[in-house]
Parts: C-alpha cells; structure tokens; sequence
C-alpha cells in the first residue's frame, strides 16, 4: 500500500487531542444520540415490543458497531467509540476555517463559479453562510456562554455555527449508518447465523475479520445499502429538524466525504482490489453521492414552492461537486503528502478511472439488487428507502 499519510500531519491529532475535553464532546454528542434513540424507539423498535440501546464507549478505538441477537432482533445496540466521536469533533472543529482558506487560495479559488453562479445554493467561500433558523440546540445552548467568556473570540459566528451543525450532521450519519445494518436485518445474510440462538452478531466499521470470495463482494455490498439509507434517513432527520436547506445539504457531502476518506486509511490507493467486507471507500462515496444527489432532488421537487427543477438538478450537481473539491482538498491538508492539487482519493474519483469505478460499481449493483429482494421482504420499519427506488435511477 503506498505511503501516502504525511507524519507530521498525523501527529498533529496527538498535539490537538490535549485541547479536546473528551468528557465534554461526550455530553454534547449524548444529546443527540439520545434523540436519535428516541425517534428510532418511537417510530420502529416500540411497536415490535423492542427497544434499541446506543452507547459511547470511552474507547480510543475510531470505530462503530451494531450488535444484535438474531434471536431478539428487536433489541439491537448501537455503539459509536468515543474514539470516532472525537474525530467527527476534530473533522468539525477544523473544517470551516481551513475550507474557507482552501476557497480563498490562490491554487483553487472557486473553478465552479462562472458555471453555477446563478444557481439557488451558489455560495461564496468554503462554507455557506448558516441562518439562524440552522443554528443546531446545541449551539444554542451554549452560544451566549461562548460569547460572554469570549472563547473563540477570533472565530466568526458563522464559522461556529457551521462546526456545530456539521458535528451533528456527521454523527447522525454515522448514527443512521449503524441502524441501517439492523433494520435492514443484515445477520440474515450471514451464513450459519440466521438460525443461531443467543448468538450476537457485530458489524464493526473497522475490522481486520475480511471475508473471502463472494462473501466480500455481498458484505460489501451490503455497506452500501447501509450507507444509502443511512443518508436517506439523515435527510429525513433534516427535515424533521426543519433544518433541510441547502447549507445542511452541502454539509452533509461534506461530512460523508470526510468519513469515507478516514475510512480509506486501510485501502489500496487504487480501485483494482475487490476485498474486505467494505468497498473502496472511493466507491462508497460516488455511489452514496448518487443516491444522495437523486433523492434530493426528488425531496425538493416535491416541496412547495420549490425552484425549477433544472435549477434544483444545477443546485444538487453544484453541492455536490464543490463539497468534494472542498473536503477533499481539507482532508489533503490535514493527513496527507500532496503530490500536485489532488489527494489520491481525489485522483481515483477523476474520469482516468472511471472504466475501473464502473466495473466496481457493477460488481456491487448487481450483489446490492440480489440482497434487496430479501431486504424489502424483511425490513423492521414499515416505511423505508426501498419504497421509493423505482422512483430514482439509483441501480436501475
Ligand atoms: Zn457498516
């Protein structure tokens, strides 16, 4: 695997981590959690006579994980490690400040300007402006201490109030993503489980257990899936919030794009190895990104009042393509040896390997399409994403 990680970079964490109070991001991310568990008890396990339980180990570990008996599915738990928590905190915390400067330099300025300068969610910068409407509770909650101690007083408000709604974004997401595998019933897929009593079966987001053969292919498959609906249930969080608005959206691109280039730590730094129970995270994000992409569009061309739906296509491409150009750069920064303006990610997302993604991508559609059949059959919420696939191209 290349060496592609700059050291000095990567030890720029262990210099941060002493400024980050643990205990503190704990707090803040149990308010959200707790809500997330709420909802997910209210709208699935309560009427299945369950309960979902999710807990934040204080474990250095940058992982998640969804454990289930498949002989109590309606008691499933979710654990997100503090370890990972931290690192949505830090991806957070360093993202508005650092995209704005990525925006304002010389070397990318904004390439998309002259093209969608006229579209609805056009914004200047590397981050758009939050109206208060966006502010997050949590933020909220502790703007006017922020203001009255003077902490950050270097800091725009702005930029603030994009940490926390990307910090709320990102951990929803990552929330979604693990409920996801237990709604979906992903232990029916493992072979000798599905009959298993008082057998528990844990999908780790990071694990070195990889499957073989075919196995890896419909594991991996089976991420996507997660992902997919993962993100369609963030959506839906959104606009439950009614925080749904084009500056949450372009930071939910950007809290996936940061998520799956920390889960490209463990990859080739190209797309010809189909192993391990996840696929190329460079694969995770286009084919999430499409998903994401149609069924924003469809959300908003159903709302009322909305923009024309050519300008709503033109909004979604814009966000889509800036926010990728934005946090890959950032990501760039932050961990890894820049050989040129591309990260390696980024390279492997240009139109040189798009025969190779394609290949991937079909490999994946057609074990993801098989899976679905059993998915759609078995699925704990009554309303779920596979009730609207025939309305979007997605793997069609
Ligand atoms: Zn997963």
């Amino acid at each position: 695997m290349d060496n592609r990680y700059d050291k000095g970079k990567l030890a720029r964490d262990a210099q941060e981590n002493q400024y980050f109070d643990v205990p503190w991001i704990k707090d803040l991310a149990e308010i959200i959690v707790a809500d997330l568990v709420k909802w997910s008890n209210d709208e699935i396990y309560t009427s299945l006579g369950g309960r979902l339980e999710c807990e934040l180990p204080f474990d250095e570990a940058v992982n998640a994980s969804a454990i289930v008996s498949p002989s109590n599915a309606a008691n499933p738990r979710i654990e997100i490690f503090m370890g990972l928590v931290r690192e949505i905190y830090r991806d957070s915390f360093t993202f508005p400040l650092l995209a704005n400067q990525i925006s304002n330099s010389p070397d990318y300025g904004d390439p998309l300007k002259s093209e969608f300068s006229n579209t609805p969610a056009f914004f200047e910068g590397g981050v758009p402006d939050i109206p208060e409407s966006q502010y997050t509770e949590i933020y909220k909650s502790i703007k006017n201490r922020i203001e009255e101690e003077g902490v950050y007083s270097d800091i725009p408000e702005n930029a603030l109030a994009c940490r926390f709604l990307m910090f709320e974004v990102m951990l929803t997401w990552v929330f979604f993503h693990e409920l996801s595998h237990l709604v979906q019933r992903h232990y029916l897929f493992r072979s000798g489980t599905a009959t298993s009593n008082n057998f528990e079966v844990v999908y780790h987001e990071v694990s070195s257990d990889e499957p073989i053969g075919e196995d890896c292919l419909a594991s991996q498959a089976r991420e996507v899936l997660a992902d997919v609906e993962g993100s369609e249930l963030t959506i839906r969080y959104l606009l439950r919030k009614k925080r749904f608005h084009f500056s949450s959206i372009y930071l939910l691109f950007c809290a996936q794009y940061c998520m799956f280039n920390r889960f490209y730590k463990a990859h080739e730094s190209n797309l010809k190895l189909v192993k391990g129970d996840h696929p190329h995270p460079v694969i995770r994000n286009e084919m999430t990104s499409q998903f994401v992409s149609e069924w924003l569009v469809l959300c908003l061309g159903n709302m009322e009042g909305a923009v024309e739906r050519d300008q709503i296509i033109r909004s979604v491409a814009y966000l889509n393509v800036k926010s990728s150009l934005i946090s890959g750069v950032f990501w760039g920064n932050r961990y890894e040896k820049m050989d040129g303006s591309l990260t390696s990610f980024m390279k492997l997302s240009t139109g040189e390997y798009v025969q190779e993604r394609d290949e991937y991508y079909a490999l994946l559609k057609r074990s993801m399409l098989e899976q679905l059949k059993t998915i759609k059959r078995h699925h704990m919420h009554k309303h779920n994403f596979t009730d609207f696939m025939g309305h979007i191209a997605f793997l069609s």
